[in-house]
C-alpha cells in the first residue's frame, strides 16, 4: 500500500459509487470463461480469481507434510527470539482463528495462533500453520475485520505459499535434507537446518508473497468468511481502514501491508466475489 495515493482514494470513491449505480440491476450474467454482463450486456467486470477456482491444494512436489511442521517448529522458535509474544487479544485471535482453520480447504490441519506485541499493524503466517497477528491490529478492527485478516493468512498455508517460495531458494536441498533427517530440535542436525534456514535469510523470508499469492489468499480467505460465521463485508470495512491509516502514519503500517496489491484492487475484487457468492 505504499504507492497508495490521494488520486485512488478519489478512485475508491468512483468505484464505490459505480457499484450503487448497478448494484440494483439484479440480473449480472455469470459466463463460463468468469465474466460478468449487465442486464444490458455492455459492462464487463473480468473474475478476478478465475486463475483460483479450481485448484486443489495438497503439498505433492513441496516438502512433506510431517516435514512442513518440522519446518514450522523450527521457524516459530526463530520468530519467539525476534519478536515478543503475548496473551493479549490471544484468545480472540484464537477463537476467530479455529474458525477460519476449519471453514478453509485445510481444515484438518493443527493451526496455531500467536499474537505479536507491537505498534506496527501487521499480520503473517509460516508453514505448518502458524500464524501471527500484532496488537496494534488487534486493536483497530472488529471481529469481522480481525476474522478477515486471520482467513486470509489461512489462505496463505492453505495454498503452501512459503512452501513454494522454499522451493525456488538456493538452500532448499539442504533444508529437505536436514528435515527428512530431523527427529528433534536439538542436535547437530537441527544446527545444519538453522545454518541452511539463515543463508536463506530465515522465518521472515518466507513470509513475503507475490501479489499474485496475495491474491490467492485473499480469495480463499473472503470465501471461507460466512463459513467461519464472518460477515465477508468485514474484509473490505478493514481494507478501509488501511487506506486511512496509509494516509496519517504509514510507517506503522507493517510490510504486509505494503507488500501487498494495492487497497483499491483488492476492494474491488473482495466486493466481486461477495456480489459472487450471494448469488449462489
Ligand atoms: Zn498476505
Amino acid at each position: 500500500m505504499k504507492n497508495l495515493t490521494r488520486t485512488s482514494l478519489g478512485a475508491l470513491i468512483a468505484t464505490a459509487l459505480l457499484f450503487t449505480a448497478t448494484a440494483p440491476e439484479g440480473a449480472a450474467v455469470l459466463t463460463s470463461s468468469g465474466t460478468v454482463w449487465d442486464s444490458h450486456g455492455s459492462v464487463q467486470y473480468d473474475d478476478p480469481y478465475a486463475d483460483f477456482r479450481n485448484v486443489r491444494y495438497s503439498n505433492a512436489g513441496l516438502l512433506s507434510e510431517s516435514e512442513e511442521l518440522k519446518l514450522g517448529t523450527q521457524l516459530h522458535r526463530e520468530v519467539t527470539k525476534k519478536f515478543n509474544l503475548t496473551d493479549t487479544g490471544l484468545a480472540r485471535v484464537d477463537r476467530l482463528g479455529q474458525r477460519c482453520a476449519r471453514s478453509g480447504l485445510r481444515p484438518n490441519l493443527t493451526y496455531k495462533f500467536h499474537v505479536i506485541q507491537s505498534r506496527e499493524i501487521n499480520g503473517f503466517s509460516l508453514p505448518g500453520g502458524h500464524i501471527y497477528i500484532t496488537t496494534a491490529l488487534i486493536r483497530m478492527a472488529n471481529d469481522n475485520e480481525l476474522g478477515g485478516v486471520i482467513c486470509h493468512e489461512v489462505g496463505h498455508v492453505v495454498a503452501r505459499h512459503s512452501l513454494k517460495t522454499l522451493k525456488k531458494s538456493k538452500e532448499y536441498d539442504d533444508i529437505a535434507n536436514s528435515l527428512g533427517d530431523l527427529t528433534g530440535v536439538v542436535g547437530n542436525v537441527a544446527r545444519d537446518l538453522g545454518v541452511a534456514l539463515g543463508k536463506m535469510g530465515g522465518a521472515l523470508m518466507l513470509t513475503v508473497h507475490s501479489r499474485d499469492e496475495e491474491r490467492e489468499a485473499d480469495f480463499l480467505g473472503v470465501r471461507s468468511m460466512p463459513g467461519a460465521g464472518l460477515d465477508p463485508e468485514g474484509m473490505i470495512t478493514m481494507f478501509q481502514k488501511l487506506l486511512r491509516m496509509e494516509e496519517q502514519n504509514s510507517d506503522l503500517l507493517g510490510s504486509l501491508f505494503s507488500d501487498h496489491p494495492d487497497a483499491q484492487e483488492r476492494i474491488d475484487n473482495t466486493r466481486y466475489e461477495i456480489a459472487r457468492m450471494k448469488r449462489r
